[in-house]
Formats: C-alpha cells, sequence, structure tokens
C-alpha cells in the first residue's frame, strides 16, 4: 500500500520535510558514498561575497549550480561541490562602514585598522549565517561543512604563493600610471570593475581661451606669422589671439599643461563677435566652427594645419604650487601647444586640454612630448589648497566655482549642458577619477593571445559569449591593475628596503616570511591580515636595510580567480586534491562575470599553468521585474526570495527560473508568473500522482508483487512510447547543460500524462473489476510518475523525493533510499512507436476542433451527440482516426464518428455547426434526438451525485442509496437510465422518495426543471 495521498497539498509543508529526511539520512554525503569509484565531476563554486543578505538573482546562479551535478549524481559521478565565501573587499569595507557612519579612510585609520577588519570579519560571518539557511532551503547541494573561505590564514597564503609565482617571471610590477580612481573609497579600481560602472551623467560642456603669450613664442611654430607675431622684431603687431579649448571637467583645468591639436587637420584664425560682445581673434578647427561659434559669426584671416601652430606658447590658467609637481619634472615659464594623433575634429574646437595627472592618453601624450605633471587634487578627489576658493573642495563641487572664476577673468568663451556616459564606483556610486599614481600590475598583456587560444578550449552556454562578449573582453586585455589602497584583503605581499625603495623582495608563503632574516613582528599564529603582518619586517638582502611590506591588498577578484589552487591551499596541502581537480568541468554565474570571476579565473590559470581551468561555462541572464525592469531598492520592487520560497516553495521557485528562459536570456520574474507555473506544472504533477495513489489503494495495486501484463492498449502503448521518447530528449538537454529545454519537454509531457492520458482512462480505473487491462493501465501510469520523479529530480528535488518516496520505496525497500541517488532512467528506444504518436496527436487535435464546435452549436458538455464527422487533409490521417476512433467518441461524447470525403463541403450544410482547423474540419449536428436528450439528463444527474458524495465526504469506494424527486418529465429520464445512475455513482439503490433520514440532500435545476437529490452512505 502506497502513504495515502490528499489532493491538497502545500509544498513548503513538503519541502521542510523533505529537508529534515535528507539530512537525518544524510542524503547529500551518501550521493558519493554510492557514486565510490564512477568518474569525477567537478563544480568550481564562483564564491558569492557576503556582504549582504542573498538576493533573488543569487537563487538563479545557485540552482544553476545545483542542477547539474544532481543531474551528473544519478548518470553516475562522484561530484565534488566544494562551497566557497568570498569574504574579503571593498563591499565587505563599505558594508561596515555603513554601519559606522564613516565616509572616508581617515576615519577608519582613527578608528583603527585591527578593529575596523575585526568587523569586517565579524560582518561577513553574519551575512554567512544567512547565506548558509537560503543555500539549504532552495535545495543546493553544497559541500558546506568543507568551504573555502578567503580570509582564512591558508586561502592567504595560496594567494601569496601565486603572486610569487608571477613575480618570480617578472609579471608583477609598479607603474606610475593613470588609473580610475574612487576618491570616496580611495583606492584604484581595476578595467573590469570600470566596466560595471557606466552611467549617464551631466556635466557642463565648456569653451576656454587659452591667450596666447604676450612677450615670448618660440619661433618654430610656423603659423606665427599669419597670426600677427613679427618674428625678426619679436613681438605682437595685432592684438593677441586666443586658442579656443573645450572640456567636460573644469577642475582639471587646474592641472593643464598643453594643449593638443590634430596635425593633419586644418586650423584657422578667425575674426568672430564673442558672446560677451566684443570681437576677437580665436584660433581653433575649421571644420567646428559653425559649430562652437555659431553659425556665420565669424570671419577666417588665416588657415595654417594643426602641425604649424604645434609650439606656440600660451599663459596658464592657474600656476601651481612647485609641490604639485612631482621631484624630477621640470615646469616651464609657458605652457605650448603640442600635436597628438587621437585629437579628433568631431566635436569640441580641435584643440584638447591636456592635464597629464589626469587622463590615460594625457599621461601618455605627456611622457612622449616631455610634459610635467601637475598633480592639484588629493586621493580623497579634493582640491590641494591654492589660494582658491575652491581649496579642499571635492573636484565636482570645485567644478561651478572655477567657472565663475574663469568668467570673470574673461577666459570662458561659453558654456553648455552635456550628458554623457561616464565611469562610477561600481560599488559607492561616485565618479570616478583618472589619477596619476603608483600602482601594482599583473603584466596580463604578455598573454594575450595564449588567454584568447586557451578560450577556444572552453564551451560556453550561450556559445555567442565564447567569441562575444568574453572573446572581445580578452583581444582588448589591459594590464591587471592588482592593488587596493584599502584594509579588508589579501595583503599585497611584497617588502620593500627602508634605505632602497628598488630592493623588493617577494613573500610566497608563511614558513618563507618567518625564515627571513632578523624577522621581527612575528606573533604566532600568524593572521596574515593587517595591520598584523605590516607590522613584520626583516633585513635587506642586499643592502642590510629594514624590509617593510607595502601597504596595498589586493583586488578581490584575485582571491576568487585564485579559489582553483586556494580552495586547497595549494602547494602547502596535499597537491593531489587540486591536480586531480583541475581543471573544473563547470562553472555558472550571471553574464556580468564575464569582466570579473569567469576572466580572473581564466587569467590567472593561463598565467600559472597554460591553460584554462573550466571546461563548461553557463552564463545567466539578469532578472528583472514584470515589465522588464532593473530590481532595484529606489524602485522598491525588489522581491525578496523568502516570500516566494515561504509561500510557493523552492521547487515552484526553481521550475520558474529554469523553464521561462534559456539560461542566457534575461528573466522577467513576478510572484504571479511563479504562481502560475506551480500551479500549470507542479500542482499537475501533483494531481496526477494523488489520483493514482488513490485507486492503487483502492484496488491494492503492487508494482513489486504483481506482474506486468503484456499490452495492447493504444493509450497505455501511446503514453509509454512519449514516455522514452522524453527520457531521450531530458538526458540530452542536461547533457549538454540547458535545464530550460528539459523543464520544457517535461511539461509536455506532463500535459498529455494528465489532459490526456488520465482523463481518456478514468474509466479504466473506476471500473469494478481487476482484469489485465486494469493492470495495464496501473502499470502504465506508474511507470510514468516514477519515471518523471526521476527525469524532474535535478530541477524540483523536493516534489521528486515526496514522490519517489511513496511510489517506490514505500512498496520496495531494496530501491535507493533516495531519488538522488537512484540512476538516471534509460531510454528504452525499441518503446517508442512515433507513428502512434502523430497519431495520438492527430486525436487530441481533431478533439480539441470538436469541442469547439460543439460549444460553438451550444451543446452543454454532457449532452452526447449522435454523430460527428471529421474532413482529413489525407486519407491517411482518416486511417489513424478510424483506428483510435473509441477516444474520440468518448471524448467529444458521441454516439458515432463519420468521415466526409474531400469534395463535400460541409460548412455549407445548416443542419451541421462546423469549425475548421490547419485542414481537419469537424462537424456536429444541431439537433439533438429525444432518447439523447435523456441520456444527457442523466448525466447531469450522475454529475450531481458526484459532486454530493464529494461534499458529504463519502469515500472514492463507498456504497450509497441515492433518493430522487423530480417533475414527471425528468422522472421518465431518471428512470429509463436508472442502470447507468446506479453504476457511475455506486448507487446500490435508486430511490423516487424523499431523502430518508440522516441523507446528505440538495435542490437543484436541470434544464430549467427542478429535482431534489439525497445519497445516503451503506453500511460497510
Ligand atoms: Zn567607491
Ligand atoms: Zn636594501
Amino acid at each position: 500500500m502506497f502513504k495515502p495521498v490528499s489532493s491538497k497539498v502545500s509544498f513548503p509543508e513538503l519541502e521542510k520535510h523533505t529537508l529534515e529526511f535528507w539530512k537525518g539520512r544524510k542524503i547529500l554525503q551518501k550521493t558519493n558514498e554510492v557514486r565510490q569509484g564512477g568518474p569525477e565531476f567537478v563544480l568550481y563554486d564562483g564564491p558569492p561575497t557576503v556582504n549582504g543578505n542573498p538576493g533573488i538573482h543569487h537563487v538563479l546562479s545557485r540552482i544553476y549550480k545545483d542542477v547539474i551535478p544532481r543531474y551528473k549524481t544519478m548518470k553516475g559521478y562522484r561530484v565534488f561541490r566544494k562551497a566557497g565565501w568570498d569574504t574579503h573587499g571593498l563591499p565587505v569595507e563599505l558594508e561596515v562602514e555603513k554601519e559606522l557612519k564613516f565616509n572616508n579612510k581617515a576615519q577608519i585609520e582613527e578608528y583603527g585598522i585591527a578593529k575596523f577588519n575585526a568587523k569586517c570579519r565579524e560582518s561577513v560571518l553574519r551575512y554567512l549565517k544567512k547565506w548558509e539557511e537560503l543555500t539549504d532551503r532552495i535545495g543546493f547541494w553544497l559541500d558546506m561543512e568543507h568551504p573555502y573561505i578567503t580570509f582564512d590564514t591558508g586561502y592567504v597564503e595560496s594567494c601569496w604563493w601565486i603572486i610569487k609565482q608571477l613575480w618570480e617571471r617578472g609579471l608583477v610590477y609598479q607603474g606610475y600610471r593613470v588609473t580610475p580612481h574612487c576618491p570616496r573609497c580611495g583606492t584604484s579600481l581595476s578595467s573590469h570593475e570600470v566596466a560595471q560602472g557606466y552611467e549617464d551623467a551631466e556635466d557642463p560642456s565648456i569653451y576656454i581661451r587659452f591667450r596666447l603669450s604676450r612677450d615670448a613664442q618660440n619661433p618654430s611654430a610656423k603659423a606665427l606669422p599669419k597670426l600677427g607675431w613679427n618674428v625678426q622684431a619679436n613681438k605682437w603687431e595685432q592684438e593677441v589671439p586666443a586658442l579656443l579649448a573645450w572640456t567636460t571637467t573644469p577642475w582639471t583645468l587646474t592641472g593643464n599643461i598643453a594643449l593638443a591639436v590634430s596635425p593633419k587637420e586644418d586650423y584657422a584664425l578667425v575674426q568672430s563677435r564673442s558672446p560677451q560682445g566684443t570681437t576677437e581673434r580665436l584660433i581653433m578647427a575649421r571644420a567646428l566652427l559653425d559649430r562652437a561659434l555659431g553659425s556665420g559669426n565669424w570671419e577666417i584671416l588665416a588657415e595654417f594645419t594643426g602641425r604649424d601652430v604645434s609650439g606656440l606658447q600660451y599663459d596658464r590658467l592657474y600656476e601651481p604650487k612647485p609641490e604639485f609637481v612631482p621631484a624630477g619634472d621640470k615646469l616651464p615659464p609657458h605652457s605650448r601647444v603640442v600635436t597628438a594623433d587621437y585629437v579628433s575634429v568631431s566635436d569640441g574646437t580641435g584643440i584638447v586640454h591636456i592635464a597629464p595627472a589626469f587622463g590615460e592618453e594625457d599621461f601618455d601624450l605627456g611622457k612622449v612630448a616631455g610634459l610635467p605633471m601637475v598633480q592639484s587634487v588629493d586621493l580623497d578627489g579634493k582640491m590641494i589648497p591654492n589660494g582658491k576658493a575652491w581649496d579642499g573642495k571635492f573636484v565636482k563641487k570645485a567644478d561651478p566655482m572655477i567657472l565663475e572664476d574663469l568668467e570673470q577673468r574673461g577666459i570662458l568663451h561659453h558654456q553648455e549642458k552635456i550628458v554623457h556616459t561616464y565611469p562610477f564606483c561600481w560599488r559607492c556610486h561616485t565618479p570616478l577619477l583618472y589619477y596619476a599614481k603608483p600602482s601594482w600590475y599583473i603584466k596580463t598583456t604578455a598573454f594575450r593571445d595564449q588567454m584568447v587560444s586557451g578560450n577556444r578550449d572552453i564551451n560556453w552556454y550561450p556559445d555567442y559569449i565564447k567569441e562575444g562578449r568574453f572573446g572581445d573582453w580578452l583581444e582588448h586585455n589591459i594590464d591587471w591593475g592588482l592593488s587596493r589602497e584599502r584594509y579588508w584583503g589579501t595583503p599585497l605581499p611584497i617588502w620593500r628596503c627602508g634605505r632602497d625603495p628598488g630592493h623588493m623582495e617577494c613573500v610566497g608563503g608563511i614558513q618563507e616570511l618567518k625564515a627571513k632574516p632578523n624577522v621581527t613582528g612575528i606573533v604566532d599564529p600568524v593572521d596574515p591580515h593587517r595591520p598584523f603582518v605590516d607590522e613584520i619586517g626583516f633585513d635587506c638582502g642586499k643592502c642590510g636595510g629594514k624590509m617593510k611590506r607595502a601597504p596595498e591588498v589586493l583586488d578581490a577578484w584575485f582571491d576568487s580567480g585564485a579559489m582553483p589552487l586556494a580552495q586547497f591551499h595549494y602547494p602547502f596541502e596535499d597537491k593531489a586534491e587540486f591536480e586531480t581537480r583541475f581543471p573544473a568541468d563547470y562553472i555558472t554565474e550571471g553574464i556580468d562575470q564575464t569582466r570579473g570571476w569567469f576572466y580572473t579565473l581564466h587569467a590567472l590559470s593561463i598565467l600559472l599553468f597554460g591553460k584554462p581551468c573550466f571546461k563548461n561555462v553557463v552564463c545567466l541572464g539578469h532578472i528583472v521585474d514584470v515589465k522588464g525592469e532593473k530590481m532595484s531598492k529606489t524602485k522598491g520592487n525588489v522581491i525578496d526570495p523568502w516570500k516566494i520560497i515561504n509561500n510557493q516553495g523552492a521547487d515552484a521557485l526553481r521550475w520558474y527560473m529554469f523553464t521561462t528562459s534559456p539560461a542566457g536570456n534575461v528573466k522577467r520574474l513576478s510572484v504571479d508568473q511563479v504562481t502560475e507555473a506551480m500551479r500549470k506544472v507542479l500542482s499537475t504533477v501533483w494531481n496526477t500522482y494523488s489520483f493514482f495513489v488513490i485507486y492503487a489503494n483502492i484496488d491494492q495495486f503492487d508494482p513489486v508483487k504483481a506482474k506486468r501484463p503484456a499490452t495492447t492498449d493504444e493509450l497505455d502503448r501511446w503514453i509509454i512510447s512519449e514516455l522514452h521518447q522524453l527520457i531521450d530528449e531530458v538526458d540530452k538537454a542536461y547533457t549538454n547543460y540547458d535545464p530550460t529545454e528539459a523543464g520544457r519537454k517535461i511539461e509536455e509531457f506532463v500535459d498529455y500524462l494528465s489532459n490526456w492520458y488520465v482523463r481518456r482512462n478514468r474509466r479504466r480505473f473506476w471500473k469494478g473489476e481487476n482484469d489485465t487491462d486494469k493492470l495495464s493501465a496501473y502499470f502504465a501510469l506508474y511507470e510514468c510518475l516514477v519515471t518523471l520523479s526521476k527525469l524532474m529530480a535535478p530541477l524540483t528535488p523536493f516534489l521528486s523525493e515526496e514522490l519517489y518516496q511513496n511510489l517506490v520505496r514505500a512498496v520496495d525497500p531494496q530501491a535507493p533510499e533516495s531519488v538522488h541517488l537512484s540512476d538516471f532512467p534509460k531510454a528504452d528506444l525499441s518503446r517508442v512507436d512515433e507513428k502512434l504518436e502523430a497519431d495520438t496527436r492527430l486525436v487530441m487535435k481533431v478533439c480539441s476542433i470538436g469541442r469547439a464546435a460543439r460549444s460553438k452549436a451550444g451543446i452543454k458538455v454532457r449532452q452526447p451527440v449522435p454523430v460527428v464527422i471529421v474532413k482529413t487533409r489525407t486519407k491517411s490521417e482518416q486511417e489513424s482516426l478510424r483506428c483510435l476512433a473509441p477516444q474520440i467518441l468518448e471524448e467529444l461524447n458521441v454516439k458515432a464518428l463519420e468521415f466526409a470525403e474531400p469534395d463535400v463541403d460541409l460548412a455549407g450544410q445548416s443542419c451541421y455547426c462546423t469549425i475548421e482547423d490547419g485542414g481537419c474540419v469537424v462537424a456536429v449536428p444541431t439537433e439533438i434526438p429525444a432518447e439523447l436528450l435523456e441520456e444527457g439528463i442523466a448525466r447531469e444527474i450522475v454529475h450531481r451525485i458526484q459532486n454530493m458524495r464529494r461534499n458529504a465526504g463519502f469515500e472514492i469506494a463507498d456504497y450509497i442509496v441515492t433518493y430522487y424527486q423530480a417533475e414527471p418529465s425528468l422522472q421518465k429520464a431518471i428512470e429509463s437510465q436508472s442502470a447507468y445512475i446506479k453504476q457511475e455513482t455506486l448507487s446500490k439503490e435508486l430511490l423516487n422518495q424523499p431523502p430518508a433520514e440522516g441523507a446528505f440532500s440538495e435542490k437543484a435545476r436541470i434544464e430549467g426543471r427542478e429535482v431534489t437529490l439525497g445519497v445516503k452512505k451503506l453500511a460497510t
């Protein structure tokens, strides 16, 4: 006997019981025990940053990490699935800063780095619990008992070891370069971080006059005579002209040291009426005169190329303090015009203002042209005091003050506003500054070709990511900006000599550090974090000076990219653990990780081992709300995963996420959509299952002891054929890392099973005698449900387990203990009959058209019809329908099936109501004979009695007495059909009298006529 099953079910309740069962029986651990000796399937868990509660998009990546390993287990693999937690980095620090209400680094230093980092550790440990809870509840099977945590000493040590390998090969360097810098966070960002933070921004767009120097000009500037400079007399003979330049960042003007022109383009000296109402002489690109000065508001006085104005000297707008210029750079008395190929005449004035401290191109140009650097802004993004109104102000706040100053001094020509995309800090949304400062890099560009060719060995799902998003990213690779001027991270393991900063040593492990000459500051056990590691010093191997650690920490993406090795504390512990699990078979994350974790994994693996560290990767699309909008706290459209898990259940959420769209597509999500998916599929499976259990228990069907009869029944053969076709397709879909396809195929089958097979077969389960025909139906439905529980197990692990436990384990204690320990079903293609499948689909189509025709003719569902006439497209379709005629007769509630020849016009006959669909026509008569009307009434009565039985709480197998009282015409119909009514309703007697004492009774109207019905259970 199966455990009794209610047709009503609470999936969240059921799931809680399943979780207890899994835990109590240690099913997760047993997945590897039962597959001992099998091949290993390796999942690398991309570590989520545990700096907040997990959100709905995290559920998506976590269930994708679960579905393939579950499938592989059922296919005989031992699955390696170690959990990983990303615990370092700016996001964690920001969370703690928020908690402590800090705004800048000075407050952290004042608070104390040791205390601050302890807070960071506490914070991640607190959130980690939340992550574990969610992971557990959504059924993501992961080894959380032996996780890797990026702040663990061993993990950090492995990171050091990797840096040292790269250091020894000359791949780590410190460069004075312009880096994207977040002034709020006080640190550089890597290009992959910058790529994640572009936003639209409104900025001033200003045109500024740079007056040529009155007293000194460099005679090598060829355009000088045309501008009115007397070369012999060395003086101006006309009014001194100005160069008109354009910028969107006024604050950078305080660092201006040159103006750049395109050497090839045409430039002009023009006379123009200024916006201030005066006449002036300006130099700019010829092609932009109309746009910059206004149409017609200029007259060309002279023309020349950009090369001809190179060398012109102009007066600086702001004189820097000497300390703004780094040692070694020399500030000339005048600034000058230089040429640069990248200058275009597509916008602005064709004259670009150059501040080498604030732009990558500017910095590079400065190197080529020998320009000094002027650093007028500090690392917090504040203007360094220079006796101006904006001293100490944040650069964006300084902008309007600088504009006002320029306007008063007659330097501002005019200003506009511009909306452009500008990079913001992906974490704190502060506009990034491009800022020249020393920073540490990994020379990834030296391995660009190897990274590109290594990518060829990786299977990407969807496949267009490979050459597209990821391939592009690799092609345009720049060196990895590795260091962060922060606190909570893996410290950069580089020590520097106090006597000669050129003496540097990279330390590849803790023992190595302890063994350094005259080492000081070691406290056992060594905590490799700041500030403790900063205290450790030793003697310089070259000059005997004291070595001190460089203060930076590593980009947290380095930590996660190092996980293939660091999760095993490689090479300090059992090396084989790593070696046998490299590369991974499978990884999956959101599509944005092409520039994040996917990249850092790939880069480190190529640099260290020359080959990729993952074979298959599934990229997941973003989740948006039902209108297609991004979910955000400000919009208030964020969906809490727990809300769905607690109401609809984890399986419902999983099912919806897997099937709504392929992995790489954007996914719309709403509570209603999840409910609908649950109703359509999971509830349908449940209803079919509860139907089976109820009848199987009544008939004491035992799938283990009973002998399965050879079946000739068309419906049984058909559903088994569909089932084995399904096994084959679902198996292939999972193998191709495509749970969406697997789910969609299952959904189609569930519809066939419930809405055709079971519905068409109710009578076989219902009938009194236990014959081979009934047994055949039980076996077919049983096989479908058991197989379905296994096919669905990777997608909906809870529901599958529930079905399996009752259908399989309840009758066969020898069977595997869990559906997740059972073997994946094998398709028996000899049981597939494609012709029968096609024929049955045709029958379903004809029935669907026929139902529409009946409804068009206004015939009630329970009213039998004498005949249905079908016109098919081909003779062979007619033959197919003839063979399966009983299904059509019953489904359409008709007495006879006839076929019309192709030349007959059914639609033209008034006694029929017809509907045509796809070349197939179905006609039903509009007139019903009297004896069929009586039969219709009888069926209506049966339907009412069945409802009453249910409402009275009778068991399906209970025998009853039925009472009725009705007006004569109804009474006549009931009497003539009494045998049928009694049989259908398990009525031992059908009595024309008022309901007896204790009967359950109801009044009803049938065809406008009143009837009183009563039912009473017979004592058993
Ligand atoms: Zn920031
Ligand atoms: Zn030294």
